[in-house]
């Protein structure tokens, strides 16, 4: 059984975008920037993956994950089989696809340029790797490799 996910209106709203914060891009003045900036859509916020990762909670609502869980990232990440974004339930990847519909800009801790260039996808599966980056990688960002993606 799929935990039920918190409900989505109670994250905090992106001022710029109008949207819900996910979970992973985090809270007041930890929106991926130390300057005290609020919180938005357009970063990811390092330490909330890694708790995501860590504590098997969803990446949109912060709630326990059951199987098989969402990723939401552009064809360039599946080509590759390495997201950004932490994992999600199925629901929450569905409505944050929602609030990425048509916008442009950086967004959830992608650049501009891969955002124009990509369109996004959300991948199932019911187990990951969370793979850290090594000193030699230039995106020292860690990863979520998919180990048994479902249809
Ligand atoms: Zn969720």
């Amino acid at each position: 059984m799929d935990p039920a996910p918190r409900d989505l209106v109670d994250l905090p709203r992106d001022p710029e975008l109008g949207l819900p914060v996910p979970f992973m891009c985090g809270t007041e003045g930890f929106g991926g920037a130390r300057d005290g900036s609020p919180p938005t859509l357009r970063r990811l916020d390092g330490r909330r993956v890694t708790q995501c990762a860590l504590s098997r909670v969803c990446g949109v609502c912060g709630s326990t994950l059951g199987r098989p869980v969402a990723f939401v990232g552009t064809e360039i990440e599946q080509a590759r089989n390495a997201f950004h974004a932490a994992p999600l339930h199925v629901a929450c990847a569905d409505s944050l696809r929602g609030w990425l519909d048509g916008l442009d800009g950086p967004l959830i801790g992608q650049d501009a340029a891969d955002v124009a260039a990509s369109a996004w996808v959300t991948v199932t599966t019911s187990g990951f790797e969370f793979v850290r980056a090594s000193s030699e990688d230039l995106d020292r960002r860690p990863t979520f490799q998919p180990n048994s993606l479902s249809t």
